[in-house]
């Protein structure tokens, strides 16, 4: 049977412990789960016990999902093995491994797969939602990457699921969250792209910030798949930039210089290990965290304008596009490819007094931005409606497939998909 750790025991605390310092939940007991058949135990065991489930990778869910007040934490940290085949161009990850895991396994060989931008991240969170990062519009989502899933199911058992087998769970798991039960392995295409990245960050007098952005807006339609545009604005301070992964990368540095009066400058080559290391320590844990995300299908002026009224919160934009709009929009749970840019607008803090005056500003600025909103990424709704993730016809298929294989909502603590209520027939 699987290690339970309860109040008291050595690595509890450790367990319970997540990104977001404003999460302080108790488990009746943790699952540090080492091996599939214990994730099986675990479930079981939870069902018997009627303790509410919850599901722990990397514990960056901004709402602390993977923490459940008196239920049972099933711990995948254990289950962090990555297994590279660098021929095949393949990685098998376990399902409690963290980005860092992968990129280095994979880079040791010059291979990669797209992966969010901080290495204490989850694989397992992260790729279930989506998985945007700076490879993304050259080979697409995490998800998009993934060839197969092992995974256990809410009634124990252990299915596979790929392109031709369990077809619609597969379809489901890329993007669907963890609503579908715990992925104990992930199979990823790696792609070559060698060690180098260039990251490029200007900063403009504030005076000229808003025709900066305007001109940055233009130069991204025409941005090579390699670039990933990124903006970031905080109070009146205006950051805008890219971030190359490949050689080359400096054509498009005249054309940002160009942009308004430069103030500052990062032009900085780097190897792709640092760079997805590179705001590991800004992005730490022990801090109290909140924010608000936006997908932009365009970005008119009025918008802009509404980005620059900035309360001194910060606000990151990064540039979707490319080879994440190519996949057909039905192929796969994860919606709203036709994204232009993605916002996170966020704020950490250590005193709680502060709690409701930074959680106030973020949810008021984030209220001034939604009119130009076209939706939400899964893994940044924060107390959000999971239809700003999935456009209705998706949310039909997820419910349908959730109530085939978890009908009891045994995993409701994610961004939830709830199942259809069935009326002790089996039918809908
Ligand atoms: P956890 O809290 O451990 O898990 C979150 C939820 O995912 C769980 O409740 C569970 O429902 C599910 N889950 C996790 N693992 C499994 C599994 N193996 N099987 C079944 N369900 C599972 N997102 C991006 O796309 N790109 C980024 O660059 C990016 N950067 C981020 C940086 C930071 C610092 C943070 C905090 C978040 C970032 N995110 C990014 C968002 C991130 O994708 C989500 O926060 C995600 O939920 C984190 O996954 P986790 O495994 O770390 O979290």
């Amino acid at each position: 049977m699987t290690e339970l750790l309860r109040t008291g025991d050595a690595g509890y605390d450790e367990a319970r412990t997540v990104w977001n310092a404003m999460i302080d939940r108790r488990p009746a007991a943790v699952a540090r789960c080492s091996t599939t058949a214990e994730v099986v135990d675990a479930i079981r065991y939870g069902q018997e016990h009627d303790l509410e489930i919850a599901v722990r990778c990397g514990g960056h869910s901004i709402a602390g999902h993977a923490v459940p007040e008196g239920g049972l934490m099933i711990d995948l940290t254990p289950m962090n093995a990555v297994r590279v085949d660098p021929v095949a161009r393949r990685a098998w990850v376990q399902g409690g491994a963290m980005l860092g895991e992968l990129d280095k396994a994979a880079q040791e060989h010059g291979l990669a797969t797209t992966a969010g931008n901080v290495s204490h991240t989850g694989v397992g969170g992260l790729t279930l939602g989506g998985g945007m990062g700076w490879l993304a519009r050259r080979f697409g989502l995490a998800c998009d990457n993934v060839i197969s899933y092992e995974v256990v199911t809410a009634d124990g058992s252990v299915v596979r699921a790929s392109a031709d087998e369990n077809a619609e769970l597969f379809w489901g798991l890329r993007g669907g969250g963890g609503n579908f039960g715990v992925v104990t392995s992930f199979e990823f295409q790696l792609h070559e792209i060698g060690t180098r990245a260039l990251i490029v960050e200007v900063t403009y007098a504030a005076d000229g910030a808003f025709d900066a952005l305007r001109g940055w807006r233009e130069l991204n339609a025409d941005a090579p798949r390699e670039a990933t545009f990124t903006a970031y604005i905080s109070g009146d301070t205006v950051t805008l930039g890219y971030i190359w992964v490949g050689d080359g990368g400096y054509d498009l540095l005249p054309a940002f210089r160009a942009l308004g009066t430069v103030t500052g400058e990062v032009v900085e080559e780097t190897t792709y290990l640092k760079l997805q290391t590179r705001d590991d320590n800004v992005q730490g844990h022990r801090f109290r965290r909140y924010w608000k995300g936006h997908y932009f299908k365009s970005l008119p002026d009025e918008a802009l304008l509404a980005l620059l009224r900035n309360p001194g919160v910060g606000a990151s934009l990064q540039a979707y596009g490319g080879a994440i709009a190519d996949v057909p929009d039905e192929a796969a749970a994860f919606s709203h490819r036709d994204t232009l840019f993605e916002l996170v607008t966020a704020m950490r803090w250590e005193d709680p007094a502060e709690d409701e005056t930074w959680i106030g500003t973020l949810r008021e600025y984030a209220a001034t931005l939604a009119p130009y909103a076209s939706g939400a990424y899964l893994n940044t709704l924060n107390g959000d409606p999971i239809q700003r993730a999935f456009p209705p016809a998706k949310l039909d298929r997820l419910t349908a497939l959730k109530t085939t294989y978890d009908p009891g909502n045994v995993f409701h603590l994610n961004q939830n998909i709830t199942p259809a209520v069935l009326d002790g027939t089996g039918a809908a």
